[in-house]
């Protein structure tokens, strides 16, 4: 029997961005942000489309001039998702954009500071019950809470973010998410931990600034699964010096990994390779990532490098093939269904994982009937074979510890 562990969420209110709702339970959604001009409204509905058909649930633009406002005016009732406007410094860009249409407003209590600003927006949003992301950023704090000695504390960022609440409850708003992003990973760490006891609004998270991947990925996949883990956090963005579309597929993975969202794609499992394999593991489940991971199939994928143990290690995937003696042995729920030509492994993995996806996993064992038994004996032969040759010890390490005692 499979286990399942779920990671208990904190609970928080609910507030709706457009038609997806984030908070009090509902599933933990992706975020990214266009890069092009929001003023060339068709580049970015392009991005958005990008990034929509990636999983983005929810995308951000930049409202930075008036021409970007009335590009927003444009993209919103053309979009997939909802959109929330990015504000920085001018508040009437804020009202700008909800003249437009926008779903969601992002705030920076760092650079729009004036209480009647503040009010002003949030007393329009409350009119059009349109929610606004209290976005504290560690690199734009607000300078009265810089402390000259400590640098960005956790608590300062905090108290920015609870400043900006006080402001919105003077005109009766509530309709809030927060976010506490830092670069540096224990701040922001600690700044949401904070955050979580003294709020119930729905957290955004993200490590702002990560860099480029693969490091800016697991930076901010360290701030993020570990909040997560602790059940804090309710929408999620990756901010990688990256295409947006890898900000989405890095979120959708990383949620998809952590059961926090239903699997979409293809979760591609291999082995590590090791002195038995009789394929270059690496390059075949690369070629097998690159053949399946836009299919939009929901199944556990395996590669493995060799029919001794690779059936075995990978028994839980939903479908799987293993090398053996210049042939690919396919298994589906750990029962042998094929045998297929090695150079045929990557193309014929696609062509069972459509079908299990189509058919399901019962009609492809049906579909293996009469091939069952003759895919079980080739691997079985293949299996002693690569026995005999590389023996019961593949990586010898049994000789190497006699060498090793031997000095
Ligand atoms: S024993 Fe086989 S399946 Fe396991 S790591 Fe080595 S090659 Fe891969």
């Amino acid at each position: 029997m499979k286990i399942r562990i779920l990671f208990e969420r904190r609970p928080t209110r609910r507030i709706m961005v457009g038609k997806v709702p984030v908070g009090d339970g509902s599933p933990v959604t992706v975020q990214t942000m266009t890069v092009t001009k929001t003023a060339d409204y068709e580049q970015t509905l392009q991005q958005i489309y990008a990034v929509a058909a990636a999983g983005a649930d929810i995308v951000r633009c930049t409202c930075n001039r008036q021409e970007a406002a009335e590009g927003l005016a444009r993209i919103v009732p053309r979009s997939p998702v909802p959109i929330v406007a990015d504000i920085h410094h001018n508040y009437r860009m804020a009202l700008a954009a909800l003249d437009a249409g926008v779903h969601c407003l992002r705030l920076n209590p760092g650079n729009i500071r004036k209480p009647a600003h503040i009010k002003a927006v949030a007393s329009e949003c409350r009119d059009r019950g349109v929610p606004i992301r209290i976005g504290v950023n560690g690199g734009s704090l607000d300078p009265d809470l810089y402390d000259p000695e400590l640098g960005v504390t956790p608590e300062a960022m905090v108290e920015s973010a609870q400043r900006e609440l006080r402001y919105f409850e003077e005109v009766d708003f509530d309709l809030v998410k927060i976010s506490v992003k830092a670069s540096n990973v224990p701040l922001m760490i600690e700044a949401y931990r904070q955050l979580s006891e003294v709020t119930d609004h729905p957290l955004h998270l993200g490590v702002t600034e990560a860099g480029p991947p693969p490091a800016g990925t697991i930076k901010a996949t360290a701030g993020m699964a570990t909040l997560l883990a602790e059940g804090i956090g309710d929408t999620i963005r990756y901010s990688l010096t990256a295409d947006p579309v890898e900000e989405v597929k890095a979120g959708r993975h990383l949620l998809e990994a952590m059961g926090l969202r239903e699997r979409r794609n293809v979760d591609l499992i291999a082995c590590p390779s090791c002195g038995r394999a009789e394929i270059d593991v690496f390059s075949v489940a690369e070629e097998a990532m690159k053949a399946l991971s836009d299919r939009k199939i929901p199944l556990q994928v395996a590669v493995m490098g060799c029919v001794v143990n690779g059936p075995g290690e990978a028994r839980d995937a939903d479908l799987g093939i293993a090398a053996g003696n210049r042939r690919g042995h396919l298994f589906v729920k750990g029962v042998n269904v094929a045998v297929v030509p090695e150079s045929d492994m990557v193309s014929s993995l696609v062509e069972w994982a459509e079908f299990m996806n189509k058919h399901g996993a019962q009609a492809a064992l049906r579909r293996a009937k009469n091939t069952r038994e003759a895919a079980r004996k080739a691997a079985m032969e293949d299996r002693q074979r690569n026995l005999e040759n590389v023996g019961v010890n593949a990586n010898n390490t049994e000789a190497v510890i006699a060498t090793i005692r031997r000095r």
